[in-house]
């Protein structure tokens, strides 16, 4: 079984969704992107693929994913959102440069570790996080 149909099957089981041709699709591709990515880029590549592919699906499928962990949103300064898929990469936070917009990954067991530590100790069970630094990076200094 393919990363993506490991990953259909555990969100289909989640969410208690009906399997469909079209959630299958989004999460394929979903689990093709590398990077951080732009919804309407996304949905303009699920509309190639599947010509019934729909905003509504694709923002349906997009919400149980972040419920559930299986991805992560990004919000820069000036309000674009990026989202991203943990299939493959580990759970990492952001630096986002509030002039140029690039972002910047920190992946850190450290942070992991303290964090799941912490929850521990005030007896907090965390299911989604998203840690954001908002500044400015060494080119727009
Ligand atoms: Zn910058
Ligand atoms: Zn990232």
């Amino acid at each position: 079984m393919s990363k993506a149909e490991k990953i259909y099957k555990e969100y289909l089981k989640r969410t208690g969704g009906r399997d469909t041709q079209q959630k299958r699709t989004i999460i394929t591709e979903l689990s093709k992107l590398r990077s951080h990515f732009d919804i309407e880029d996304f949905i303009n590549e699920i509309r190639k693929k599947d010509s019934k592919g729909s905003r509504a699906t694709v923002y349906r499928v997009m919400k149980g994913l972040l419920k559930e962990g299986f991805i992560q949103k990004i919000t820069t300064n000036d309000g674009k959102v990026y989202y991203e898929h943990n299939f493959t990469n580990k759970h990492h936070d952001h630096i986002i440069c509030n002039s140029c917009g690039k972002i910047f990954e920190i992946e850190s067991d450290r942070i992991e570790n303290y964090i799941n530590e912490y929850c521990e100790t005030i007896g907090f069970k965390p299911e989604y996080r998203s840690l954001h630094i908002y500044g400015t990076c060494s080119d727009c200094l």
